[in-house]
């Protein structure tokens, strides 16, 4: 891994990277606290429903289950 000089701190894209998905996954586990599931782990194998393993809501496509996902984290 390179390391980029310019960004300040000392810290790397991988850090920027690592804190983005901490961020996400602890807005995530907040919504779910509230009862509300953004469907963020699924089972969506190819050409079947996919269904969320949080909460076990089923969606026609895998498609269909990021369209839910993206509603609930707008
Ligand atoms: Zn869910």
């Amino acid at each position: 891994m390179s390391r980029d000089p310019e960004l300040p701190g000392g810290y790397q894209d991988a850090d920027l990277q690592q804190s983005a998905l901490e961020r996400a996954g602890a807005r995530s586990a907040a919504l779910r606290r509230r009862g509300i599931c953004d469907h963020g782990w699924l089972l969506a194998p190819a050409g079947e429903p996919a269904r969320c393993l949080h909460c076990g809501a089923v969606f026609a496509d895998a498609e269909a289950a990021y369209e839910a996902r993206r509603e609930v984290r707008s």
